[in-house]
Order: structure tokens, then sequence, then C-alpha cells
């Protein structure tokens, strides 16, 4: 019987698994995660500011698959692809005949001098955990410190992971105002980046109202300021410093960086696939998620890293992978999108939708749909019990 190995465990790998039992593929599956824990990424910001905690956004993976999938806790290392084996940090090697690499993304520093050093990002629930943990400490330390800059939050990149981060922050104002006896407006947010546009890929109208209500809310916004340098306790953008005691770094991401490290051709740890998704030369190897680059047939451009479309293309790879296990042809990768939601904190946010015409929403009743989102998709990874046990 042949071996299909699924990299990863986010949105993209437990949907590619999932799919694979319900084509009922004559296959043995196997996952392998470096966590026994799925988490929604698209929610860590919400860890990262303490809006959440981790058990609301993560379940257990060996719960969510079918007992046909035989699941493999470790860390993949790298891909010996001439061999078809995945080499494991902890277990032997795992050979396949087909692989579906969903090994998701890293935070790109563009090698900007400090940032590694004298930042934080987020990227898994740890790495949220600690943002969280270091605004709590550094807001608490003004007590003692008396040092404005304790109470100074700089965001580096204002994408939707620095825009929907400083909604979650803006939220906690009042209640870590109350909680550390800190003096009202002595919290300042800052937000830096490169780009003239904010949010230029929403329509005018919609991230206009998502700048606005940010700055309502206290947020210093500074486009058209490449960061140069980040040092400790400060940020060097255009001719200006920006001092704070906490810099959280989201200027973009790549591919996991063991796509550099299994010898593909690649730009930025992401490899451009064909249209069914599979890798040229190599009709047995599917990228999905954010180590594969496809360019959209409709606009030419590559598809944005988005978890709406990973989990279509986790769709179109198990659909692809059964037809070669069943001797038949594989298709192309068609995607349509449903729109996007950007929150601006709990219960607001901006959003477009393409479903029964196209909407274009703000405010209050963006909560819900990004609550009908993320509860769809835990719904459709994991069991309806998970869902309900985390809401
Ligand atoms: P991004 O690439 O979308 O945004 C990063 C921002 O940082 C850009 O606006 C860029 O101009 C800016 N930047 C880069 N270098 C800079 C510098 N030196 N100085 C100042 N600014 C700089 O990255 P992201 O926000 O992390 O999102 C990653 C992917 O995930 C994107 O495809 C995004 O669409 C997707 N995402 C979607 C959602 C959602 O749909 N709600 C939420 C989070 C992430």
């Amino acid at each position: 019987m042949a071996t299909i190995a699924v990299l990863g465990g986010g949105y993209a790998g437990l949907r590619t698994v999932k799919r694979l039992v319900r084509e009922k593929v004559n296959a043995h599956i196997v996952l392998v995660n470096k966590y026994p824990y799925h988490y929604e990424s698209t929610q860590l910001h919400e860890v990262a500011a303490g809006t959440k905690k981790p058990s609301d956004i993560t379940f257990d993976i060996r719960e969510a698959v079918s007992d046909e999938v035989d699941v493999v806790i470790d860390t993949v290392a790298s891909i010996d692809r001439a061999n078809k084996k995945v080499l494991l940090e902890k277990s032997g090697p795992l050979s396949y005949d087909y692989l579906v690499n969903a090994l998701g993304f890293e935070t790109e520093t563009f090698g900007i001098k400090g940032v590694e050093e004298n930042s934080l990002s987020f990227y898994d629930i740890d790495s949220a955990v600690a943002v969280h943990e270091h605004l709590e400490k550094t807001l608490a330390n003004y007590a003692t410190s008396h040092d404005e800059n304790d109470l100074h939050i700089v965001v580096c990149g204002a994408g939707f992971t620095g825009i929907e981060l400083l909604g979650e922050l803006v939220h906690q104002i009042p209640a870590w105002t109350q909680k550390y006896a800190l003096p009202e407006g002595g919290i300042k947010l800052y937000c830096i980046e490169a780009g003239k546009k904010i949010l230029p890929m929403l329509p005018e109208e919609l991230s206009k109202w998502a700048v606005d209500y940010l700055t309502e809310h206290g947020v210093e916004m500074h486009s058209g300021t490449a960061i140069t340098q980040v040092n400790p306790g400060s940020v060097m953008g255009g001719d200006l410093e920006f001092r704070a005691n906490t810099i959280i770094w989201t200027t973009g991401v790549r591919g996991s960086h063991v796509i550099c490290d299994s010898g593909y051709d690649q730009k930025r740890n992401r490899v451009i696939v064909k249209d069914d998704l599979s890798v040229e030369g190599q009709p047995e190897e599917f990228l999905i998620g954010d180590v594969s680059a496809l360019p959209d047939p409709a606009s030419g451009r590559l598809y944005p890293t988005t978890a709406q479309i990973a989990i279509a293309q986790a769709d179109a790879a198990a659909v692809n992978v059964a037809a070669l296990v069943a001797g038949n042809p594989t298709k192309p990768f068609v995607f349509k999108s449903v729109g996007t939601v950007c929150s601006l904190g709990p219960h607001c946010g901006v959003a477009t939708i393409d479903m029964f015409g196209h909407w274009k929403l703000k405010g209050h009743k963006v909560g819900l749909v990004k609550k009908l989102v993320n509860d769809r998709s835990v719904l459709e990874l994991a069991h309806v019990k998970e869902m309900l046990a985390s809401n």
C-alpha cells in the first residue's frame, strides 16, 4: 500500500488528511506535526495581546483526525526528495510515495539589523504567549521604574497581522490602565509602516475606516516610514526614532526554512507550483499554503498567503493525490474568494464578503462575522465538542 506523508498540522495539513479520509483513498496516511495540538494561527494575535488564552485557540490533533491516520509528533528537519524520505529530528526517516508539504510560515525580518535580538514576533503558541507575558511584565514594571517607555508599544508593519494586533491592544488599554494603576492616556501605541497606504488590499473606504478607528483609539500611525534598524528599546524609521520597551515585529512572513534546507528552487521559502499544486518534475510532491506560490490566472499575481486559500488548496491537493493513487489524472486548482475579514478587537472590524453579492461591512457586525468564521474553522477541523468547549 502506498504511503502519503502530510507535513504540518495547521489549517492546510489538517484539512488535507481529513479530505484524504473522506475521499476513501487506498493508502497509508501519516500526518507529521511538531506539536500534539493544532492552533488557529489567524488568532495568535489575540493570545499575544491577552484577549484569548492558548486553550481557546488549540485542540488535540489526535482527537481531531480519524483513527485511520497515523499521527507522528516530531519536527521535520528536511526532505530527502531524491530518495522520498522525510528526515525527522527525533524519529527515523519517514518514507513516502506521495507528499503534501504544508509546513507553513516563519517571521520575515528582511535581514533588517537588530530585529531578531530586539523585537518580539509571534508565529506559534509559545511565541504568542511570550509576547503577552512581556507586555504584562513591562506594564507592571512602570510602578517601580516610572520609565514612560515601559508604557510605549511599537507595532512594526501594518499588514493584517499588525492591524489586527493593534485592534486587540487598544481593546486591552482600559483593563491594563486599571490593573496596573497607570496614568490615563499613559499607554502609547505606535504603528510604523513602510507603505504609503495601509491595508491596500481592502477597498479605500474600509481601510480608511480601520485607520480612523485605530487613530481615534490612540494609535499613532506612521505610514510611508520604512524601518531600517531596531535597537534595544528603539525603532529607527525614516528620520525618526521610536522609543518603547515593547517592540512587536509583524512585517510579513516567509515559508518554512525546511524548504531551503531541502534543495527546492525557492524564493523566501516559497516554491512556484504547477496549477495542480504539484512541483515541476515531481508529480508525487504537492506544496500548499505558505510554502507554495501559485499565480492567480485572473490577476497574474501570486495568490496571497491566507488561511482561506490554504484550506482550498488542501482540498484540491487531497483530491489530486487520491486521483494519482487511483491512477487518474489531476485537476487544476480553482479558487473563489468568499471575502476578507480584518478584526479590530474582539467585537469590531472591517470585512468584504463575496457571497450572495458583494458586501462591505464595518463596525460591530464584523465581530459576529469573525466569530462565525472562527467557529466554522474549528467545526470543520476538529469535532463539535472541541468547538463548544472552546467557547
Ligand atoms: P503582510 O506582508 O501582509 O504585511 C506586512 C506589512 O509590513 C506590509 O504592509 C509591509 O509594507 C510592512 N513592512 C515590511 N517591511 C517593513 C519595514 N522595513 N518597515 C515598515 N514596514 C514594513 O504580512 P502579515 O500582516 O504578517 O500577513 C501575512 C499574510 O497572512 C498575508 O498574506 C496576510 O494577508 C495574511 N493574514 C490575513 C489575515 C486576515 O485575513 N484577517 C490576518 C493575518 C494575516
